[in-house]
C-alpha cells in the first residue's frame, strides 16, 4: 500500500511561518503541504508558496466558481481564475491542487491504525501542523510506515474522475508512466488536440526510446477495442493522431537530430523533429532537405507518406532521399530497414509506412542547397477559370529549380484572389525574377514579397508550437487527388466547384521533375507522373463531397496526407492495385492483427479498382 502523508497548515500563523514550514515539509519529503490562507489571499498565498518551494504540491481551497456577482467588486472571474490557474500549473509544474476532495484531514494525534487505514486510499492524509517539530514528527510517522513512495504524476480524484471508460490506467508500462497524460492533468492540454482536429483521447503515452515505443504498443495491443493515434508532429489531416476516449502515443520527445557521416551528408532524425528543425541543423553544412511547404509539420507523418515540396521537382519527395529507418513493429519488435536487410519494409514504409509499424529514427541522404529565391505573390485575376489553366501551363513548364504552388477560396462575381507561394533554387537575382515573372503575369498582382534567404529562414516563417501544444478544434473535411495534367476541362470543372462556394480552400501543389525520375514501384508511393497534387477543404462534408464530384473524373490516384475520407475506395484510390496487394501482403507479415490502422488503413482491402463515379 501506498501512504501518502501531508501537513495542513495552521491558518493562524504568521505568513513567514506558513512558508518556513511548507519548506520543511518539502525537505522532509512528505507529498502535500495544504493552506487554509486565513485573511490572505488565496491565490497570492498559492503562488507565494509555489514560489517557495520546488517540488511539494500545494493544496488550497479557491473559491468562486459560479457566476460573477456585478456588485460585488471583490467577485471572482471564473474565466480569470481559470487562466490563473492554468498559468500557474505551468509555471510551478502542475503543483496546485484545488479540488479539496484530492486529501483528507486527520487529526493531530494521529493514531497507527488511522494511518494504516490511510494507506488503503489513494488519497493523500493531511496532519495539522503550526510547528517545525510537528512537521518532523509527520515526516517520521511516514518514514517508519515505510512501503512504497508513490510513483509518476500526482492525480487526485477529479482527475480520476475524467478518466476515460475501457483503459487499464494502472498497467500502464512502469517506463512510460511518469510521463503518460490524462484527461486532467495540467499536461493534458498540450497533448489532446492537433493542428487541425480537436480531441479528446482518454491517454497519451510518451516514450523517448525505441523500448518504451514496444512498451507503448504492447500497452495498446491489450486495447484494441479503443481508437489508436500515432502522432508525431501533430498536423496529420489524413491520420487520426488524436480521437476520442482512445490512445495516442505521441512521438514529439524523439526530436533529435544528428549528422551519422558528413563527407556522404547522412543525418539521422527522430520522428518529433519538425522540418523547421530540420532545416535550421542542416543549414550550417550548407545541405538541406525539401519537405513540404510549412516547417511546423512533424517529420513521422511526412517521412512515411511522401512529402511533397518546395524542392521537390529537384530533388524528389522526401522519401525519395530516405536510406534506411528504425522501426517498432506491432508486436514490438524493434527493426531496420534499408535496402539491403529487411527491404520490403523499407519499400513500403516509403508512403505507406503508418500501417506497417512506428519509425522511431528515419536516415537521409541529404543535398546542398544554398541561398534560394522565397516567393509569395497575391493576384486578383478576373476569370478564375482561365486563371487555373494558365498556372497550370506556367507551372508545369517551369525550370525543375522552380516550384510554386497555388491557393485560392471561393471567388466572386468580379473575380477572385488567388494566392502563388514557392521557391527558385537559386542565389541570382535575375534568375529568380526570370522565373516568377511568368507567376506575376497570371492576373493583376496587388500584393508581392520576393527576397533571397536561406532554405532555413523559408522554412522558418511557420511559427513554433509553443508549449501549451495545438490548438485544433472540430474535424477537418479534405478531399486530395492527383492530377496527370491540368486540362481546360480540369480548369473549368475546378472553377465550376469553387463557384458553389462550399470549397474554402483549394490548394494545388506543382509535382513532376525529379518526383517522375523515381521507377513507380521503386516506393509505396506509386503515383510518380502526376503534374499536380489537389486539395479541397470544406466545412460541410456533403457539400463538399457533391462539388469535389466534379473534379474526380480528372483525378489519377491519391495522396493521402490531404485526404480524410478513410473509406476502402479512397486507399484503393492513394495505392495502386499491385501497390496495394503488395503492401497487404507486408502487413499481413508485419501486423497480422491490424493494430496499426489509424491512417489510409490497408488492413483486408481487396484491390478495388477505382470507379469513376466516386
Ligand atoms: C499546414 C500544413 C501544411 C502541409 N504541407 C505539406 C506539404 O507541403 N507537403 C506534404 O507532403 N505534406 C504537407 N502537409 C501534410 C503533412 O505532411 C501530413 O499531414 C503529415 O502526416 C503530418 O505529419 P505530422 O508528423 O506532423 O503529423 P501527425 O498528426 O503527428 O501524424 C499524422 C499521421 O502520420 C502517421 N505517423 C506519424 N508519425 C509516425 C511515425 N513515427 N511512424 C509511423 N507513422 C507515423 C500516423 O498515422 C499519423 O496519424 C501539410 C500539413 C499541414 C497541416
Amino acid at each position: 500500500m501506498t501512504l501518502e502523508l501531508g501537513v495542513a497548515l495552521d491558518p493562524a500563523l504568521p505568513p513567514d511561518a506558513m512558508t518556513a514550514l511548507a519548506q520543511r515539509a518539502e525537505e522532509a519529503g512528505l507529498d502535500l503541504v495544504v493552506i487554509d490562507p486565513g485573511d490572505l489571499d488565496p491565490w497570492t498565498t498559492a503562488t507565494w508558496l509555489l514560489g517557495s518551494t520546488k517540488s511539494v504540491p500545494i493544496g488550497v481551497t479557491l473559491t468562486p466558481t459560479g457566476a460573477p456577482d456585478p456588485r460585488d467588486p471583490d467577485a471572482g472571474y471564473p474565466s480569470v481564475a481559470e487562466r490563473a490557474r492554468d498559468s500557474l500549473d505551468l509555471l510551478a509544474g502542475a503543483r496546485l491542487i484545488t479540488d479539496p476532495d484530492a486529501w483528507t484531514s486527520a487529526p493531530a494525534d494521529l493514531s497507527p491504525a488511522a494511518l494504516e487505514s490511510a494507506a488503503s486510499t489513494s488519497v493523500p492524509l493531511v496532519v495539522p501542523v503550526a510547528t517545525e517539530a510537528e512537521v518532523d514528527r509527520v515526516a517520521r510517522l511516514l518514514v517508519e510506515h515505510g512501503g512504497p513512495r508513490p510513483s509518476g504524476p500526482r492525480r487526485t480524484s477529479s482527475v480520476w474522475a475524467k478518466r476515460r471508460p475501457g483503459i487499464a490506467y494502472d498497467d500502464v508500462p512502469a517506463s512510460l508512466a511518469a510521463t503518460a497524460v490524462e484527461p486532467g492533468d495540467a499536461a493534458y492540454r498540450a497533448v489532446r488536440s492537433t493542428y487541425l482536429r480537436g480531441g479528446r483521447p482518454g491517454l497519451v503515452l510518451r516514450p523517448t526510446t525505441p523500448a518504451q515505443v514496444a512498451d507503448a504498443l504492447r500497452f495498446a495491443g491489450h486495447h484494441r477495442h479503443l481508437p489508436l493515434g500515432i502522432r508525431s508532429g501533430g498536423h496529420g489531416v489524413s491520420g487520426r493522431s488524436t480521437n476520442d476516449g482512445g490512445l495516442v502515443i505521441d512521438l514529439g520527445g524523439m526530436s533529435s537530430i544528428e549528422v551519422l557521416d558528413a563527407p556522404s551528408r547522412r543525418v539521422r532524425i527522430g520522428p518529433g523533429a519538425t522540418w523547421k528543425q530540420v532545416a535550421a541543423a542542416l543549414d550550417p553544412y550548407g545541405w538541406a532537405l525539401g519537405s513540404g511547404d510549412y516547417g511546423g509539420v512533424g517529420v513521422g507523418g511526412l517521412a512515411t507518406a511522401g512529402g511533397i515540396g518546395f524542392l521537390s521537382r529537384e530533388h524528389g519527395l522526401t522519401i525519395d532521399h530516405l536510406v534506411a529507418v528504425e522501426m517498432v513493429l506491432a508486436d514490438g519488435s524493434i527493426v531496420r530497414a534499408d535496402r539491403e536487410e529487411n527491404p520490403d519494409l523499407f519499400w513500403g514504409v516509403r508512403g505507406a509506412g503508418a500501417n506497417l509499424g512506428i519509425v522511431t529514427a528515419f536516415e537521409f541522404e541529404v543535398y546542398e542547397v544554398a541561398e534560394v529565391g522565397s516567393a509569395q505573390l497575391t493576384l486578383v485575376v478576373p476569370d478564375i477559370e482561365e486563371a487555373l489553366l494558365r498556372f497550370g501551363a506556367v507551372a508545369a513548364a517551369a525550370p525543375r529549380d522552380t516550384t510554386v504552388f497555388l491557393v485560392t477560396g471561393r471567388p466572386r462575381a468580379e473575380g477572385a484572389v488567388i494566392q502563388l507561394y514557392g521557391l527558385v533554387d537559386s542565389p541570382d537575382p535575375e534568375v529568380i525574377v526570370e522565373r516568377l515573372t511568368p507567376f506575376a503575369s497570371l492576373g493583376a498582382l496587388v500584393q508581392q514579397q520576393v527576397f533571397r534567404a536561406r532554405y532555413t529562414d523559408v522554412m522558418n516563417q511557420a511559427p513554433d508550437v509553443g508549449s501549451d501544444g495545438h490548438h485544433g478544434h472540430g474535424e477537418p473535411h479534405a478531399r486530395s487527388g492527383l492530377i496527370p495534367a491540368l486540362t481546360g476541362d480540369l480548369a473549368r470543372d475546378a472553377a465550376q466547384m469553387l463557384r458553389t462556394g462550399d470549397v474554402y480552400f483549394f490548394q494545388l501543389r506543382t509535382m513532376g521533375g525529379a518526383i517522375a525520375d523515381v521507377d513507380p514501384d521503386a516506393t509505396a508511393f506509386a503515383h510518380r507522373t502526376a503534374a499536380f497534387q489537389v486539395t479541397a477543404m470544406g466545412g460541410d462534408p456533403a457539400a463538399l463531397d457533391t462539388a469535389w464530384s466534379r473534379l474526380r473524373p480528372h483525378l489519377e490516384g491519391l495522396y493521402l496526407s490531404f485526404e480524410t475520407t478513410t473509406s476502402t475506395e479512397r486507399v484503393a484510390d492513394a495505392f495502386p492495385p499491385a501497390t496495394l496487394a503488395r503492401l497487404r501482403e507486408l502487413k499481413q507479415r508485419v501486423d497480422p492483427t491490424n493494430l496499426l490502422r489509424d491512417n489510409f488503413n490497408i488492413f483486408n482491402i481487396v484491390n478495388i479498382e477505382p470507379s469513376e463515379n466516386r
